[in-house]
């Protein structure tokens, strides 16, 4: 998945902790198998081959994550789009690689989750246009902490966090309080946050990690599929949920949405928080971060 997993837990035996920790890596690497667009045997990879020729059955797995992924496109108006891909590595921030304008015009015309064809009762998926890409990059990662979590649950561990690269979910507390994370400067080392937090999930997205300056703007990993081009409203998004998909999913969408359109969201949905970084570097919350007392 191109990111670092950490796994902390708190079991009595250690020889059953390394089991377990051996547990969640094999899960991070099955998934990875699975859905790596860079690893031709992956099932990610053949849909992206065959999908625009002919109809392709997808397991069910995969199937319900491509249609989790569809949800945040509806309710984001297609800030959360899967089909982002169809950029594909004309934009490479490794390689300080960015497409010029007309490459984005034609790759944001195959931007569309709405061309993309699922049948529910084949389990199969289509691309409606030739050149149409998919990539799970935005909720992989928060899907594969939840079921590393289940696997700890599963096992009976009371206190555990779960991470890979910005993707984190906490099982209970530690040692009685809750677990303190940080939230990174966007453009420094240090936390300016600390979140504590107990039996939750927390994804932060930022355009600090994978990237490249040029002409004065950040060229970066998360795009905003209108333009064909990196989001740049804001520098970081927090969000907070109790599952890791719907933060992962979210954290990418909110960063797309910018602050105004994107708090909105978050306010609108049920059990979802957010700690936002703009521009300028000013931090805003969600209404139910806000302590009313203070006002
Ligand atoms: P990270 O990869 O650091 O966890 P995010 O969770 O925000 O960061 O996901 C960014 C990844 O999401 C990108 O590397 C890319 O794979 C994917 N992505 C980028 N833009 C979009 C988008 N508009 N919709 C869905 N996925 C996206
Ligand atoms: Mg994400
Ligand atoms: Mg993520």
């Amino acid at each position: 998945m191109g990111t670092r997993v950490f796994v902390e837990l708190w079991q009595d035996d250690p020889q059953q902790a390394q089991v377990l920790m051996q547990r969640v890596m094999d899960e991070m690497e099955r998934i990875n198998q699975l859905m790596s667009p860079y690893i031709d045997t992956a099932e990610l990879a053949r849909i992206n081959r065959e999908a625009a020729d002919h109809p392709v059955s997808v397991s069910t797995e995969l199937f319900k994550l491509i249609q989790k992924s569809n949800y945040y496109s509806q309710v984001s108006g297609g800030a959360f789009d899967i089909t982002f891909a169809s950029l594909g590595h004309r934009f490479d921030y490794r390689n300080r690689v960015r497409p010029d304008e007309a490459q984005q015009k034609a790759a944001a015309a195959l931007i569309d989750y709405r061309q993309l064809k699922l049948n529910a009762a084949e389990q199969t998926i289509a691309f409606a246009k030739p050149g149409m890409r998919i990539d799970l990059g935005g909720i992989a990662k928060g899907y594969a902490v939840d079921n590393a979590v289940a696997i700890l649950q599963q096992a009976g561990v009371n206190n555990a966090v779960v991470t890979a690269g910005g993707d984190s979910r906490l099982i209970g507390d530690h040692r009685g309080r809750p677990w303190m994370l940080g939230i990174k400067h966007p453009r420094g080392e240090e936390h300016v946050i600390t979140v504590p937090l107990s039996n939750a999930a927390i994804s932060t997205s930022g355009d600090y990690e994978r990237y490249f300056d040029a002409d004065g703007v950040r060229f970066h990993h998360i795009i905003d599929p209108a333009q064909g081009d990196s989001a740049r409203e804001l520098l970081s998004v927090s969000i907070l949920a109790n599952q890791s998909i719907d933060a992962d999913a979210l954290s990418t969408t909110v960063f797309v949405l910018g602050p105004e359109k994107g708090m909105k969201l978050v306010n609108s949905l049920a059990g979802i928080s957010a700690i936002l970084i703009d521009r300028t570097g000013k931090v805003s919350y969600s209404n139910d971060l806000i302590d009313p007392t203070m006002h």
